[in-house]
């Protein structure tokens, strides 16, 4: 299983973009801004979108790629929606507040009701979808909205992604006892802003080593959606963990394989 970092910073700068993580070329993990950096041609051959959550950070590269690439969809056969996976309350969210024809056309009726271009699908957690060949499990998190992260299994072991998440007990008592290949864990905030990460939801390196000390077995532990002009600070602080974990902080353009 390929996987190419688009994007994994906690919000926007120059060389920042927000979560979207594309997985054998055809599915995309959150579809932040770094979701722009696919060509048309890539964009195209992405048939299913699963989100965490509802967050804009995560979500705001579906409305624009839908309508990017809804004329070729049109102009192949057979025609494929572009899919996307979330929780109920995900696509409540969206249906809502995004593609309300305010904000946004309403393109699960676009360019017509009988032929869309966008799907909506409910997932629960727990859930295992099949998607492009792959076994995908909705596992649990904990943030401000309802939220999820995926579990993938690959030859390697598990490829896991939390998502927004503050700490996560259900996590590790759902990965007990499994190989985790690679552990794609938040760390939104420095210690310094740890306060605010406990109020929104989301990890800092003192609430990471917690989590950390949960987990089993891991070949290399991920360090995603960290604020712009932060990653110093962070990688510092997560430094003085020694955790003795193989550990990285994720940059956009970065590719692995499992
Ligand atoms: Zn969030
Ligand atoms: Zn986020």
């Amino acid at each position: 299983m390929d996987i190419r970092v688009l994007g994994c910073s906690g919000a926007i700068a120059k060389g920042n973009r927000t979560t979207s993580f594309l997985i054998d070329g055809r599915i995309l993990v959150d579809a932040g801004t770094g979701v722009g950096d696919l060509t048309l041609d890539e964009l195209e051959r992405i048939d299913h979108v699963l989100l965490s959550h509802s967050h804009l950070d995560h979500v705001l590269g579906i409305p624009l790629m839908a309508d990017a690439i809804m004329r070729r969809r049109l102009a192949a056969q057979p025609f494929r929606p572009l899919r996307v996976h979330a929780l109920g309350q995900t696509l409540d969210a969206l249906r809502r507040h995004v593609f309300n024809d305010v904000i946004w056309p309403d393109f699960t009726r676009l360019p017509k009701t009988e032929q869309a271009i966008l799907e909506l699908h409910r997932f629960q957690p727990g859930q295992v979808l099949e998607l492009a060949g792959l076994r995908i499990e909705v596992l649990p998190a904990r943030h401000t909205v309802p939220a999820c992260g995926f579990g993938i299994e690959t030859p390697s072991g598990w490829w896991v992604y939390t998502g927004d998440t503050g700490p996560n007990p259900d996590l590790w008592a759902c990965l007990k006892g499994r190989r985790v290949a690679q552990l794609v864990i938040e760390t939104a905030f420095s210690d310094d802003e740890r306060a605010l990460a406990e109020v929104s939801g989301h990890l800092c390196p003192g609430l990471l080593a917690g989590e950390l000390a949960q987990l089993e077995q891991v070949g290399s532990v991920a360090i995603t959606h960290v604020k712009p002009g932060e990653l110093p600070a962070v990688t510092g602080q997560l430094d003085a963990l020694r955790t003795g974990l193989p550990m990285v902080a994720l940059s956009a353009g970065d590719c692995f394989n499992f």
